[in-house]
């Protein structure tokens, strides 16, 4: 039977803006469920750039995208949200004028308010055409932990950001790296492609990956190299497909939101036109809307504090300093 979970705020995207909304409500004592429909934490951090170095989160000079998501974890773990990952939130209908989210496995979340960071939808890897019967064994689309791969013989597959930084931060962990890209120029930084290129890393352009082989897990990758009769085999006892991925709203353009084109409109208080539900970071939008991880912190703090008073008029707007709680 599907699971039925109730709690006061249910927060549709683990990303960066998702997190810290679950420590701000967290910290107003709310209880909260954090949705996402990737199985990881981190938004657009995770699937497109967790080897970057951001610089412009304040008091934060600089730290990897993968640790900045571990620090807002961290933050949010706190207060023990509960995380329901891998699910997308799908319907939104009331009960007693109360929301009900409905999600893809079919769990139910009756919450007190819903705080929308979807930021541009969910992301579908565009998927290898061969090897797939090797996804999570050996085959993936991410790299969560970069440790994983310690020893291994690892191919990267792509050409953009994504697998020029993966293959740069796994040749210091792996037994040897070797990049496989379709064409013979790369959509990645110029700066990351020449450090690729001076890092003893193999590069192997203008082929794919024709076939993956191993028993049980994988063991070997078949590359066909253009102008080659013969497919040049490797040992790989991981491939990292980094292909790009597709984003899309989805279902959340039924819920009778205002939109603009892909962006829900909220008022000052981050609340959308839909009854009890908030919206903050990349997915909102209005008048001098600025598409920044530091907005979205003010954002989604903003969205809680105003769905806690919502929730209960006795309590004031202002949630108190961190630096007063126990
Ligand atoms: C290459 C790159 C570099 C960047 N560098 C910086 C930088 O240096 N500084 C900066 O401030 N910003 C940077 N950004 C932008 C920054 O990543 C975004 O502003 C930030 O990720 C927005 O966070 P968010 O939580 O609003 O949304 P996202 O990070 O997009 O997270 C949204 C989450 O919602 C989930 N989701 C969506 N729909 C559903 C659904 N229906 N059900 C369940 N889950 C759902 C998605 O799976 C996703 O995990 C960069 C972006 C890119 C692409």
């Amino acid at each position: 039977m599907a699971e039925t979970v109730t709690t006061d705020i249910l927060i549709i995207g683990a990303g960066p803006v998702g997190l810290f909304g679950a420590y701000s409500a967290g910290f107003r004592g709310l209880s909260t469920v954090l949705v996402d429909a990737l199985p990881q934490c981190g938004g657009q951090i995770t699937a497109l750039y967790p080897e970057k170095e951001i610089r412009d989160i304040a008091a934060v000079p600089g730290s990897l995208g993968r640790e900045v998501v571990a620090a807002l974890k961290a933050q949010a773990d706190a207060f023990k949200p509960i995380y329901l990952l891998g699910r997308q939130a799908v319907t939104l209908g009331y009960t007693d004028g109360r929301p009900v989210v409905t999600l893809s496995d079919g769990t139910v979340v009756n919450a007190g308010a819903v705080i929308v960071t979807a930021g541009i939808g969910t992301f579908t890897p565009r998927t290898l055409p061969a090897g797939e019967e090797f996804l999570d064994r050996g085959l993936s689309y991410f790299v969560p932990d970069p440790q994983e791969h310690t020893d291994r013989d690892v191919l990267v597959v792509g050409g953009g950001d994504s697998a020029v930084d993966w293959a740069l931060a796994l040749r210091k962990i792996a037994r040897s790296v070797t990049l496989v890209h379709r064409r013979s120029a790369f959509r990645a930084h110029a700066a990351s492609v020449q450090e690729l290129m001076d890092s003893g890393v193999e590069i192997i352009t203008d082929a794919q990956v024709e076939a993956l082989h191993g028993n049980g897990t994988l063991q070997q990758a078949h590359i066909r190299i253009d102008g080659q009769s013969e497919p040049r085999i490797l040992p790989a006892d991981a491939v990292v497909a980094a292909l790009g991925f597709i984003s899309n709203l989805g279902p959340l353009t039924e819920w009778g939101m205002d939109l603009d084109r892909r962006t829900i409109v909220v008022d000052t208080r981050m609340q959308t036109t839909a009854a009890h539900v908030y919206a903050a970071g990349d997915i909102t939008s209005y008048t001098g809307k600025v598409r920044l991880m530091s907005v979205g912190f003010g954002e989604v703090a903003t969205a809680v504090n105003n769905a806690a008073v919502a929730l209960d008029p006795a309590l004031s707007l202002f949630p108190g300093h961190s630096t007063d709680a126990a």
